[in-house]
């Protein structure tokens, strides 16, 4: 008998303790595709876990509801100057639960319910939040919302912009969970500025690449920046907003009391660790790693002749059209997940069918770079995904749980960040 790797849990809930651990060997197994998805380091890991969790601290460093808070300050404070020093910010608010309530944080510093926002609309690779139909922001705002053009698959700032001056929005989203390209910062600004908009840019995806200098950055360009901290970026779930000093007190005064109480201290603990991490060299180097995977990988999934949205990628992203090779994109994706590679399906730009079974599939690179592989590991990648997409189409079973025993070995050979050895 090994020792349990969680005994407190094993000995309180062992039912609990299992599924916690059937999911590290699962995590362990498999590749991770999902381009949003990462793993967190040891050290995350460890700092997410702490007692900071009893701790209550409604209000900011300095300025808190409640007593005790000699540690738990010094924490904030921590965490909210490395954001500012690693994204070169003048403020950082790191109380945001996750990326969507820090939009909806946005939304209540700078607008009013009824008021007309613009984003990305959601199957052309917007997120939820930037103003579409079913989320709230689509139902308390009027929603109004921009695409990439059909036959290249990128914004048409164009067009953008004449949307920008017929609605003169009050806010303008750019950013998504679905965009292969480099998104122009300075062509949004200048629509911003004469539509009279609040520009936001939403980097939840490609936070750690700007990080690490792989995508250029939107300071200087934009009036918010609202990330997510658990993508690219390698931190826990949660998320950040950072702005210039003129609009510090209103995102602040939004976060809380406007929708929060208090926050998630040991998941602020995460966050500054993760932002120490991504300071260094070595994510430098992860960052511009994660594009040079991307790309390899695109380049050889063309050669197995898939058709990719917008022809390729310039970050850490490949959106798949599956319509040629005749297999939808929701069973492709479940095949994939037989197969031990998890992606997620997702509607490609001007979808003929329903989000809930579209015709494609997201992936990413930035799991796997974690786990140490190169682009000499991208032909194989590719390789399995169009055996796996093939044995879909055939309904071959085995040829699937073939490919899973590949990956498995390849994943063995290649530990995950914070995940236990197996
Ligand atoms: C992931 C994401 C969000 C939402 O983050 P959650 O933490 O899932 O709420 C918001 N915007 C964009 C662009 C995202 O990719």
């Amino acid at each position: 008998m090994t020792a349990p790797r969680h005994p407190a849990l094993t000995a309180t809930d062992p039912e609990l303790a299992s599924l916690v651990a059937a999911e590290e060997d699962l995590q362990a197994r498999t590749l991770r595709l999902i381009p949003s998805e990462n793993y967190v380091s040891a050290a995350v890991l460890e700092a997410s876990g702490t007692v900071l969790q009893n701790k209550y601290s409604e209000g900011y460093p300095g300025r808190r509801y409640y007593e005790g808070q000699q540690n738990i300050d010094r924490v904030e404070a921590l965490a909210v100057e490395r954001a500012k020093g690693l994204f070169g910010v003048d403020h950082a608010n790191v109380q945001p639960y996750s990326g969507s309530p820090a939009n909806l944080a946005v939304y209540l510093a700078f607008a009013k319910p009824g008021d007309t926002v613009m984003g990305m609309a959601l199957p052309m690779g917007g997120h939820l939040t930037h103003g579409w139909g079913v989320s709230a922001t689509g139902s308390w705002f009027r929603g109004v919302q921009y695409g990439v053009s059909a036959d290249t698959g990128l914004i048409d700032y164009d067009a953008v912009r004449d949307l920008a001056l017929a609605e003169r929005p009050k806010i303008i989203f750019c950013g998504g969970t679905a965009l292969p390209r480099t998104i122009d910062f300075a062509a949004f600004a200048s629509i911003a500025k004469e539509a009279g908009s609040v520009l936001v840019a939403d980097v939840a995806h490609i936070a750690g690449l700007i990080a690490g200098g792989a995508h250029p950055s939107p300071v200087g360009h934009v009036d918010v920046v609202s990330t997510t901290t658990h993508k690219t970026l390698r931190g826990p779930r949660g998320a950040m907003l950072m702005c210039r000093e003129e609009h510090a007190k209103a995102i602040d005064k939004a976060v809380f009391p406007g929708l929060q109480g208090g926050p998630h201290n040991q998941t602020t603990a995460g966050i500054a660790v993760a932002l120490h991490e991504a300071a260094q060299p070595a994510f430098t180097r992860y960052a511009h790693a994660v594009v040079a995977n991307a790309k390899a990988l695109a380049q050889a999934l063309l050669e197995r002749g898939f058709d990719l949205v917008s022809g390729g990628t310039d970050n850490h992203l490949v959106l798949i059209d599956l319509t040629g090779k005749g297999v939808p994109g929701k069973t492709a994706a479940k095949a994939l997940d037989r197969a031990g590679i998890v992606v997620n399906y997702n509607t490609v730009p001007f979808d003929p069918r329903k989000p809930f079974d579209p015709s494609g599939i997201r992936i990413g690179t930035p799991s796997l770079t974690s786990r140490g592989l190169g682009t000499a590991h991208m032909p194989q990648v590719a390789e399995w995904i169009s055996r796996a997409v093939d044995a879909a189409a055939a309904g071959d079973e085995p040829a699937l749980a073939a490919i899973r025993a590949e990956v498995a070995d390849l994943m063995a050979a290649h530990p995950a960040p914070g995940l236990p050895l197996a």
